[in-house]
């Protein structure tokens, strides 16, 4: 799960990194109100799920209350990378001196994070990396010792900061990992980290990434899930537990069990096909779960054929074959489907679906060769 800008600085602020004063607006008037509070010069800032947010226009500084209303009303205008702007963080202008780079990201190989940092900050990092990959510093962290803060020291003298600001450079990468770790995340990034004229350190712009797998024990984050930034396909999905992730492909696939999905995948490919998804709807689903899982699959306008492949353990077929018989009597298609249901009541599955004039099939090969013919 991405964070907002908002909600990263928020997490920033709790673990000791200073950020600027702010506060948000959802439209131009609030943005109005805001500004006032704050005084002086605001920037407004597009809180959308994506960077490069600067370039795209979605960050302007204002100069007064009525200039921070109009373009507060420019950006909720605009679309970032696809992405509408609902929502827009008005922060304190701030003379920026310098602007750093520093980020933390989980080493999935080396088992433990990494702290990536760099005197080249602002809105170009990945270009640094990309250019001139020696202006960025790493050093890995023990996961036992966590983050110590001769680190920090080593860091800020590889990125040559003076003296004065190497004692709280150390309180944001302290701050930082500890935000990173009591958050789940995988990521943790501040770009830019600035240094402001009169030498102080303050968070700009915030980015986490938060670990799905373990928002069962972060409710707090949890709740903070931003429904909007899903496809209705994948919001669908997850009410119903299902594990869906969307391909380039046209033929739809409704699988039991992750493994059996991607195998699935690979077979529609083995005879020339291009899955359109993956999907697992999971062990021992009822009809209304499946009844989801076809209409997801349905929505794709690009599936020209839909490919169910059962192993029925848990999962009775007989189930699954109601609940795709319930699915098309809401939502009716011409598309060809086919259908290969084996294990827990194969027979009464099969009958079901053939009295409904679908395709069915027993072996995995001869399925995955019926839809990708039918597809084309
Ligand atoms: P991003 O483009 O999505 O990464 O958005 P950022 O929040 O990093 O903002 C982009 C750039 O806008 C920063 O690198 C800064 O140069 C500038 N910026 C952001 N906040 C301020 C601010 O408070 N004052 C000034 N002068 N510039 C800012
Ligand atoms: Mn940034």
């Amino acid at each position: 799960m991405n964070l907002y800008e908002y909600q990263a600085k928020q997490i920033f602020a709790r673990f000791g990194i200073p950020i600027p004063d702010g506060d948000l607006a959802d439209t131009p008037a609030d943005a109005a109100a805001v500004a006032k509070k704050l005084g002086g010069t605001v920037v407004v800032k597009a809180q959308v799920l994506t960077g490069g947010r600067g370039k795209a226009g979605g960050i302007r500084l204002a100069h007064s209350p009525e200039e921070a209303q109009d373009l507060a009303a420019d950006i909720l205008a605009l679309s970032i990378k696809g992405m509408p702007v609902r929502r827009l963080l008005i922060d304190r202008g701030v003379d920026i001196a310098q602007e750093l780079y520093l980020g933390m990201v989980l080493d999935r190989p080396g088992r433990r994070v990494m702290v990536m940092a760099s005197a080249a900050g602002g809105v170009d990092i990945e270009e640094v990396a990309a250019n001139t990959p020696e202006k960025i510093i790493t050093v890995p962290i023990d996961p036992m010792l966590g983050f110590q803060s001769f680190q920090a020291r080593e860091i800020a003298s590889g990125i040559g900061l003076e003296r004065p600001m190497i004692r709280p450079f150390t309180k944001v990468c302290t701050g930082l990992y500890r935000a990173l770790m009591e958050s789940d995340a995988t990521l943790a990034e501040i770009n830019p980290l600035a240094i402001t004229g009169d030498g102080q350190m303050l968070a700009l712009d915030g980015k986490m990434v938060v670990d799905d797998n373990a928002l069962y024990r972060r409710p707090e984050l949890a709740a903070g899930k931003d429904m909007e930034s899903e496809s209705p396909a994948e919001r669908e999905a997850h009410e119903y537990g299902l594990s869906y992730v969307k391909l380039d492909g046209y033929i739809g696939c409704l699988v039991n069990g992750a493994g059996l999905a991607m195998a699935t995948m690979d077979m529609t490919k083995l005879y020339g096909g291009e899955p359109a998804n993956f999907l697992d709807i999971g062990g021992g689903a009822r009809a209304e779960k499946v009844a989801a899982a076809l209409r997801i699959i349905l929505s794709d306008q690009n599936v020209k054929a839909i490919l169910i492949n059962i192993f029925g353990g848990i999962t009775r077929c007989d189930e699954v074959a109601r609940g795709i018989l319930a699915a098309l009597e809401e939502v009716p298609t011409d598309l060809p489907m086919v259908a290969r249901l084996v294990g827990t009541n194969e027979e009464a599955g099969r009958e079901i679906l053939a009295a409904a004039r679908m395709k069915t099939a027993t072996t995995l090969n001869e399925a995955a060769r019926l839809a990708v013919e039918a597809a084309k």
